[in-house]
């Protein structure tokens, strides 16, 4: 039986992964959770999964944990240090990385130097810090399975075959709910709008980075770092049905493809129970009622933020972790109604064009270059 610590247990991916537990009760326990502040949500888990050790956000949602599950209540915990326990010290077997952010950075960071295996949902950490965190995790031993939908039909595909027989890789991309919006209507969207994705449930953060075509920057970023392979060898197509999940062209052209119904218990169970297959109550994907899959270039004037993603990982060194804090500043702008849809690509222009680069050594360097945009940022 494998023990779980699932950080962002409250979340969209979070809740799918508790779903998948209940679904196979042989092969998981879960030792641990973390969640930011729905405490409601969280008290719910914790009487239904009993972990020994929680964290929450603060000082105060601890204190009001406790006293909601009075004699049920286990240890908890808070702040970041709640969560690298959470993540370093409750006996897990798998840490499911799934806070969504940069505050993921360090908890992700503190389960591959404690030696766990990772199911990684939070791309962030890997955008912010990819070079330090593959480094860590080969040294011991450790393994990152990828959550994120694209990763998992690649690390499918990939079936183990090693870098020199890959031409490219291909993410496929639904285009977000704009992909036939003119754009000239962009500054006009709100977020509202923006939260209606076309094909996937998720949260708040990740759908808007899909509408901004964002989501695949950082994952192309996530894709170099899992994959060991330059950006120059991953591509992006827009693929508005979503059931191509990724693909991956080897060097005698031959192009292998992961397909399924949109449904994240599929890559998240993967991930947990690998490198072995599990039924689940997941709708089949019935190919002679699939009308026609279609597939599109990137309109890259409508979406500039995959360009500028593309640009930080050549340059490298801090620009990534300055286009991620950069993005996450204006994701936040742009659903508090401060700034326009149109808008988010400059403030991460700005921001990539004003803070010096530098090499980044330590989790430390990274976290620093985080706090400087967003001061930067937010006192303009
Ligand atoms: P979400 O907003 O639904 O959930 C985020 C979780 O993180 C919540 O449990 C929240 O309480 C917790 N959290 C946030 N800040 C925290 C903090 N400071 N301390 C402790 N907990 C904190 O997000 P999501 O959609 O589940 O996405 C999570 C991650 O997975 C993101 O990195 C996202 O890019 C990635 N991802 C999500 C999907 C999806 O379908 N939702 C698909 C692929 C990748
Ligand atoms: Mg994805």
């Amino acid at each position: 039986m494998k023990a779980l610590a699932i950080l962002g247990s409250t979340g969209s991916i979070g809740t799918s992964t508790l779903e998948i537990v209940s679904g196979l009760p042989q092969q998981f326990r879960v030792v641990a959770l973390a969640a930011g502040s729905n405490l409601d949500r969280l008290a719910e888990q914790v009487r239904q999964y009993r972990p020994a050790l929680v964290a929450v956000a603060c000082e105060s949602s601890a204190r009001e944990l406790v006293r909601r599950l009075g004699s049920a209540a286990p240890e908890v915990c808070w702040g970041p240090d709640g969560l690298r326990q959470v993540a370093a010290e409750s006996g897990a077997d798998m840490v499911v990385s799934a806070i969504v952010g940069a505050a993921g950075l360090v908890p992700t960071m503190a389960a591959v130097l404690a030696g766990k295996d990772l199911a990684l949902a939070n791309k962030e950490s890997l955008v912010m810090a990819g070079e330090l965190i593959t480094r860590e995790a080969r040294a011991r031993g450790v393994r990152i399975l990828p959550v994120d939908s694209e990763h998992s039909a690649i690390f499918q595909c990939l079936g183990g075959n090693g870098a020199r027989e890959v031409r490219r890789l291909v993410l496929t991309a639904s285009g977000g709910p704009f992909r036939t919006r003119p754009r000239g209507t962009f500054a006009t969207i709100t977020p509202e709008e923006a939260l209606r994705h076309p094909t996937w449930s998720m949260g708040k953060k990740v759908t808007i980075d899909s509408a901004t075509l964002m989501n695949k920057g950082l994952e192309v970023i996530e894709a170099r770092w899992l994959f060991g392979l330059p950006v120059r060898q991953v591509d992006v197509i827009i693929h508005p049905q979503s059931i191509i999940h990724s693909l991956v062209e080897y060097v005698d052209g031959s192009l292998l493809a992961q397909l399924g119904v949109p449904d994240m218990r599929v890559p998240i169970q993967y991930a947990l129970t690998y490198p072995e297959r599990h039924e689940n109550a997941v709708p089949r994907l019935a190919l002679d009622r699939l009308a026609g899959l279609t597939f599109e270039l990137v309109d890259h004037e409508k979406f500039p933020c995959l360009d500028l993603a593309y640009e930080a990982a050549g340059t490298g060194g801090s620009a990534p972790a300055v286009l991620n804090a950069a993005n996450e500043v204006a994701v936040h702008q742009f659903l508090a109604c401060r700034i326009g849809f149109d808008e988010i690509a400059t403030v991460i222009r700005k921001a990539l064009d004003a803070v010096p680069g530098r090499s980044l050594g330590s989790t430390q360097d990274v976290l620093e270059v985080d706090r400087e945009v967003r001061e930067r940022l937010e006192n303009h």
